[in-house]
């Protein structure tokens, strides 16, 4: 068995604040962030042959991700990786392909991500990270058991700063299992009211679920600002026994599974003759937290043919302007509500990490930079890091009237029903794209979006009113007319009739800022003691 460490972006050595070793896969899974504030990345990234990544078309998915996760060295023995995966990728997709390819044409394809329980590609990561978290704090608990040490036997309370669809995967995905608790903050206003309806239908006693005042932008600096404070961690351990842990995609638990399913493409492509072995392909992403493209990334630096990555943002544009001038600066932005809103993003996490390999690995710059965004909301790279930057990636970003005209010119064209989020990535690998053939990264099912949608396919202005019967309907009685209206659209996923008569909690809606958020938290805490 290989075992792999880990590094993080902001110092060239880390050390695993617990033990003084290096960490190791369970100890970055458990611990989110790096204790300089940086992100873990794997200290060597593992290559596969050619030859490698097409028999992975061989596979069931399961054992392509625990192929993949045992070449980057998770440090749990093989067969309880291939059981973890099994369990991750199975009938809980209601696709047997996991990711199915759908193709447009003969040189455009759509990687489908969104067949899991809560139909956004989240689930590809956060239906199996869970997983590898509770086999992590059983792999801890046994190694600090007889050893006097100050966290040991702590259980994990996971916060989720959510715009939109990373919390209802999340809570999925950890609702029930041991050890952990989780609450997911969402802004208020800011997410789809199928999104709203799905997280205030989860119940179970280790789940909270909050909206916070304000923006993404806000909510997510609101709990990183908890994750900061010392003293607070202190009192939950104390008063609460528990640590804190994220399952944003700041956590390389959630980047590794997401590269799988870009290799898992490549093969399946091959297979099916869409292209022939070693031919360079690209990739198109609409890009929120960076996350999602990063992971194809990575999936070109262990062997893919991957060679152009296009970036493709909403009117939140602060990616692909940064990618075309190669200045980051969110320093004098104003957030856009958009009809992709899980795009509405102006800082961008996983950025950092790609920086980091950008640079060659250069933690003392990714300091620098990290600095002056955190003081003067903006920084700009050097000359080399923006050459290498577009060396391999394109990017582009598209209004808000233009993602709903492109639901229906595709809709029109292909007879395919996108979700904007989809139509964003869409439009911009028309732009953008050259002579490879294209694969386009599908990350929500349109019925999460059913209202703009409908707008799209209509002709309906951007926010615009729907028409009166439609008017009246909640979301998914609207989806349910949206798919027995257009032939195209195909049935509703179970999961979304299913929402029809649940039963939901009520909005729990506190201010921002961190102080607000410590303080629901630890009221969340003291409520579920008695
Ligand atoms: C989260 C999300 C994105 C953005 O993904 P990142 O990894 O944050 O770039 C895009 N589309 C949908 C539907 C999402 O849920």
């Amino acid at each position: 068995m290989y075992t792999n460490t880990y590094i993080d972006t902001r110092s060239v050595v880390a050390t695993d604040a617990h033990r003084g070793e290096p960490p190791v896969f369970s100890d970055v899974i458990l611990e989110g962030i790096a204790p300089s504030g940086g992100l873990f990345v794997p200290k060597v990234l593992p290559r596969l042959s050619l030859q490698e990544v097409i028999d992975l078309a061989t596979m069931p998915y399961f054992e392509q991700a625990a192929l993949i996760f045992e070449r980057f060295g998770v440090d749990l023995p093989p067969s309880q990786i291939r059981a973890l995966c099994h369990q991750a990728y199975g009938n809980n997709f209601d696709d047997p392909a996991i990711a199915p390819l759908h193709s447009l044409s003969a040189d455009t394809h759509v990687l489908e991500l969104w067949h899991g329980p809560t139909l956004a590609f989240k689930d590809m990561a956060l239906q199996c990270m869970p997983l590898f978290f509770s086999a992590a704090v059983a792999k801890q608990r046994r190694e600090q058991a007889g050893r006097a040490h100050d966290m040991a036997g702590l259980d994990y309370l996971v916060l989720v700063a959510t715009s939109g669809d990373t919390g209802k995967a999340a809570l999925e995905g950890f609702a029930g299992r041991e050890f952990t608790n989780i609450i997911v903050f969402y802004p208020q206003g800011g997410i789809s009211e199928l999104q709203q309806r799905q997280m205030l239908s989860q119940s179970g006693v280790n789940l909270g679920v909050f909206a916070l005042e304000g923006n993404f932008d806000s909510c997510q600096a609101a709990v990183k600002g908890a994750f900061a404070n010392q003293d607070f961690r202190r009192q939950l351990a104390h008063h609460f026994g528990l640590q804190l842990s994220s399952a944003n995609s700041i956590n390389w638990g959630r980047l590794l599974p997401q590269i799988v399913y870009y290799v898992s493409a490549y093969s399946h492509m091959v297979q099916e003759g869409c292209l022939q072995a070693g031919s360079p392909l690209d990739v198109c992403v609409p890009t929120g937290n960076f996350g999602n493209i990063l992971a194809a990334y990575y999936a070109a630096e262990i062997g893919t043919p991957i060679e152009r990555l296009l970036c493709a943002s909403n009117s939140n544009r602060v990616l692909s302007d940064f990618i075309n001038t190669g200045t980051y600066d969110v320093s004098a932005r104003e957030f856009v509500i958009t009809p992709s809103p899980s795009m509405d993003i102006l800082v961008s996490s996983n950025l950092e990490r790609q920086l980091f390999e950008l640079t060659g690995r250069d933690g003392a710059r990714i300091n620098q930079w990290m600095e002056a965004l955190s003081k003067k909301r903006r920084f700009k790279v050097d000359r080399a890091t923006f050459a290498a930057l577009r060396k391999r990636f394109l990017a582009d970003w598209v209004s808000i009237d233009e993602t709903l005209q492109t639901i229906a010119a595709v809709y029109e064209r292909y007879d395919y029903l996108m979700d904007p989020h989809t139509a964003v990535g869409y439009k911009v690998a028309e732009r953008l794209r050259g002579p490879n053939p294209l694969l386009l990264a599908a990350t929500a099912h349109w019925s999460k979006f059913g209202a703009d949608v409908y707008r799209g396919l209509t002709g309906l202005a951007p926010a615009a009113p729907l028409p009166k019967p439609l008017a009246n309907l909640n979301a998914v009685e609207l989806d349910a007319y949206i798919a027995e209206h257009f032939k195209h659209a195909g049935d509703l996923p179970a999961s979304i009739s299913a929402l029809a008569k649940v039963d939901l909690n009520s909005e729990q809606l506190i201010a921002g800022g961190t102080s607000a958020v410590e303080k629901t938290i630890v009221d969340w805490l003291r409520q579920k003691k008695n």
